[in-house]
């Protein structure tokens, strides 16, 4: 579907990757491969191509689709202290989830093969549901969930799909209208490649002579130190350990944190706005300490939007279960404190360096270059300080910033 194919109706860029094209197809002639920088592209078979244009209808670069805004936006958190931190922001997702699978209902989520490669994966009991938790800094594959989706609301399955909203957007498109299609979107600055995932946690492999068997981030292993921290389990052959560590202590997580390796389309993000695509919204809501003091970002409290009937009644269920903590506040709070409600994030000038560097010098020349902090120093004395003290040195820093 995007230039390189016979239906030149997408530019390269303008592709996210979302693969709905894949599973519409009526001829199964649209297969997926990567591009130089590793990111996955639909390319169609010209011969077997019967010109249908069901992917262009169902595409959601070219049929975005919006509710109207909301006047106000949830500061929220499940008030169950392991619900929340289960979650990487206020384990709102996790709620909403076993609500549908107590209705006897699926819900889809981005989770972890034992590969660690990440596809949308369908799950039907709570149990099972931990897979799905915490966001996933890497594009997620939902090759086949589109079609078995439709399928399953066919055969009068209620679902719950959640994933980012250029997902979400297209799964609303591949359904249409139905009540049994419930769609929850992330709040979303953009996703990186599973395969510089990969490249990145076999170097950590090779140079420390483990295997990596799981991988969390946003683990909130020690939440006085920063949110954005990560978990993994290896195995050296004799024994299993846990690792836990900062952002900038993974080349992956800080170029990540950088912007600097996210897919084209996420730079020109159509979902980055305050009118959102699906039934429920969930971000992060940084800064919320600054309107109601009794409430911590950093604690895990999340930004819901609510967009529909259909995504106000199961929030509502929350609440009437007295599940979650809800503070209600005016949109412009949520659009001030998240700059994915305004604007797609901005092009890094390194960005084209850097993958440019990645297809031609050492991958240890290019985290050198790109993916570690020049003055690591600053950051290991900075998460060494104790909080409060932190916290003061970050009000200096901000208010410098402020007048510079
Ligand atoms: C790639 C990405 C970027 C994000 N960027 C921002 C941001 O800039 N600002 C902000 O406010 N919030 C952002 N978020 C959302 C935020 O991190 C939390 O996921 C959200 O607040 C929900 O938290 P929770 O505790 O309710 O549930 P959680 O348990 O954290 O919810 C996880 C949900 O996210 C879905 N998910 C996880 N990883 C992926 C993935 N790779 N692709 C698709 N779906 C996925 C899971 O299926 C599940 O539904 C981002 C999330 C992702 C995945």
């Amino acid at each position: 579907m995007v230039n390189e194919s016979n239906i030149s109706v997408l530019n390269h860029d303008d592709c996210c990757g979302c693969k709905a094209c894949g599973d519409v197809c009526p001829k199964s002639c649209i297969s997926f491969c990567e591009d130089k920088d590793g990111f996955m592209y639909p390319h169609v078979d010209e011969v077997q191509c019967i010109s249908c244009k069901k992917c262009q209808r169902i595409c959601p670069e070219l049929k975005p689709s919006y509710n109207t805004k909301n006047a106000s936006a949830i500061a929220a958190f499940a008030l169950n202290q392991e619900a929340r931190s289960a979650g990487s922001s206020g384990g709102i997702f996790g709620l909403l989830a076993q609500e549908i699978i107590k209705k006897g209902g699926k819900v889809w989520g981005a989770a972890f093969d034992s590969d660690l490669q990440l596809h949308h994966e369908a799950v039907t009991n709570i149990e099972d549901l931990t897979a799905l938790y915490r966001s996933k800094y890497i594009q997620s594959d939902p090759e086949g969930a589109y079609a078995q989706i439709k399928k399953d609301i066919s055969e009068g399955t209620l679902t719950l799909f959640s994933g980012t909203p250029c997902q979400c957007n297209a799964i609303k498109n591949f359904i249409g209208k139905s009540d049994l299609l419930i769609t929850v979107e992330v709040i979303c600055h953009g996703v990186p490649p599973q395969s510089l995932f990969n490249k990145l946690i076999a170097y950590l492999e090779r140079q420390n002579h483990y295997k990596i068997t799981s991988f969390a981030f946003r683990s909130k292993s020690d939440k006085a130190l920063h949110p954005q921290s990560f978990t993994y389990v290896c195995d050296n052959g004799k024994r299993k350990m846990t690792v836990n560590g900062l952002h900038y202590q993974f080349p992956y997580y800080f170029g990540f944190q950088k912007y600097i390796t996210l897919r084209p389309s996420c730079y020109l993000c159509k979902w980055a706005k305050p009118e959102r695509t699906a039934d429920i919204t969930l971000g992060d809501f940084w800064g919320i300490e600054k309107y109601d003091s009794s409430l911590d970002a950093k604690e895990g409290v999340s930004m819901i939007i609510v967009n529909t009937e259909a995504g106000k009644s199961l929030i509502e269920s929350l609440e009437n279960q007295k599940k979650i903590f809800t503070e209600s506040f005016p949109i412009n709070v949520a659009i001030e404190n998240n700059g994915c409600l305004v604007s797609p994030t901005p092009l890094k000038k390194e960005r084209d360096a850097f993958f440019k560097a990645l297809n031609v010098e050492p991958l240890e020349d290019v985290i050198y270059n790109y993916l570690r902090p020049k003055r690591k120093f600053i950051f290991d004395i900075y998460y060494s300080l104790p909080k409060p003290l932190r916290q003061i040195v970050r009000h200096l820093m901000d208010k410098r910033m402020k007048y510079e």
